[in-house]
């Protein structure tokens, strides 16, 4: 082909490509504008579609590294009260911070993909825990029926489903039940959260466990009443080994 005409050829092929490339600029720019992709936690709408967080958002997460410590202040939580083998939390969560929002946002706004994102990141982290023993399986702290109806799902299944990609064990959604509606127990002291508590978790016969190491999963721990009752009913129905593992870790 004469020189002049693969030019032109060259030439048109390009400027196609590029009005291609502009026309579809364009429809992103108008997708964008009818429904913004924001960063879960701060609204800033400059990522893309895949993230969940911005980069400020994710250097600003309060991460505790606890994970990497074979002592850190979870285990001391339940030390004298609850066996367990492991216990560990990702973020510190503290009133009005990101991790509030985020966990806000996840059980009461129906935002599973920040649970799912939060579960991945809580497996990843125990899956490079030189402490940590891998699980058999993983147990999600159970809600009361009609609470989980009425919110559509339970948050610490959500981050069982993440965490269950890493761990590479199954959930076990069953095996514990709670059997009466609790009040909620943000503003409860410690003791008030236990006896509001206690009693409340009954667990199927596990004796076909023997052995079995489970990780009891929940949102947040505070006083740790929740985690203690569900543990409990989990050792009285079989001989279990028990490990915790939550997404906050409350502090005053
Ligand atoms: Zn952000």
């Amino acid at each position: 082909m004469p020189y002049i005409l693969r030019a032109v050829k060259i030439r048109s092929k390009s400027s196609y490509n590029d009005s291609r490339m502009h026309i579809s600029n364009i429809a992103r720019s108008l997708w964008h504008l009818f429904f913004p992709h924001t960063c879960a936690g701060c609204g800033n709408d400059a990522i893309s579609d895949k993230q969940l967080l911005c980069l400020s958002c994710i250097t600003e997460l309060p991460l505790t590294n606890f994970h990497l410590y074979a002592e850190n202040p979870v285990q001391h939580i339940f030390r004298g009260r609850l066996p367990v083998s492991y216990a560990t939390s990702y973020t510190y969560f503290s009133k009005g911070s990101l991790v509030q929002h985020l966990l806000h946002e996840f059980k009461y706004k129906n935002r599973k993909d920040i649970g799912t994102w939060l579960g991945h990141r809580l497996g990843e982290a125990l899956k490079a825990s030189p402490h940590f023993a891998q699980p058999d399986a993983l147990v999600p702290v159970p809600l009361y029926r009609s609470r989980e109806r009425k919110r559509g799902y339970n948050q610490s299944e959500v981050l069982c489903s993440a965490m269950a990609n890493y761990l590479n064990v199954p959930v076990l959604e069953n095996i514990v039940m709670r059997n009466s509606p609790t009040e909620s127990q943000t503003r409860k002291t410690r003791i008030q959260r236990w006896q509001n508590i206690e009693g409340k978790f009954e667990a199927r016969n596990l004796s076909s466990f023997g052995g079995k190491h489970l990780l009891l999963v929940d949102d947040i721990v505070t006083t740790g009443a929740t985690l203690e009752s569900c543990g409990r009913a989990l050792l009285a129905a079989g001989p279990v080994t028990l490990s915790i593992a939550t997404v906050g870790f409350a502090t005053k």
